[in-house]
């Protein structure tokens, strides 16, 4: 199912990102798509707050990955960087095992992901408004989006 909603400031994407976060189950993938500066790391940071991770999270641009461990450890990739890049560096083997994966770009990546998931694509509309377009793909990803809107 496909789900549209909008934001209007900071605050209202990490409380959407909040309540993802407290309802992510182990192993659930999310990805965000969206231009730079969309709004895909602070999207990111409500969920880890949902997930009870209490440590800064910031955007893992230059290392790929970054873990946090909180209810569920949180794996956050952005694969910007990994645009053409053939070679299987093992991040396949993390998406979607006991973790909560968090992919920025995931573009780049297609072929580590699995079928079922979140998909979700922010669209900038000016300074502070952002729109949302969530399609959940799998019983378990439409049933959390339910459970939010
Ligand atoms: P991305 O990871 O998509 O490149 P970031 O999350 O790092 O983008 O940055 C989003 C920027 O947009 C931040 O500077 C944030 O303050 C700003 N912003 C303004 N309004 C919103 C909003 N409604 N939702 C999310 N970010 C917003
Ligand atoms: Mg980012």
């Amino acid at each position: 199912m496909d789900y549209t909603f909008k934001t209007k400031n900071v605050e209202e994407t990490k409380k959407i990102g909040y309540q993802i976060g407290l309802l992510c189950q182990a192993g659930m993938v999310i990805t965000l798509s969206g231009d730079l500066g969309a709004g895909k790391t602070v999207l990111t940071k409500g969920i880890a707050l949902g997930l009870d991770i209490h440590q800064t999270v910031s955007s893992p641009t230059f290392t790929i990955l970054k873990q946090y461990i909180g209810r569920l450890p949180l794996n956050h990739f952005d694969a910007y960087r990994l645009e053409g890049i053939q070679q299987d560096l093992g991040f396949g083997d993390l998406i979607g095992d006991g973790g909560v994966s968090v992919i920025e770009w995931p573009e780049y990546v297609l072929e580590l992901l699995p079928k079922d998931r979140l998909d979700i694509k922010i669209y900038w509309i000016d300074e502070n408004k952002r729109d949302f377009k969530v399609s959940a793909y799998g019983l378990m990803y439409d049933s959390l989006m339910k459970e939010i809107l």
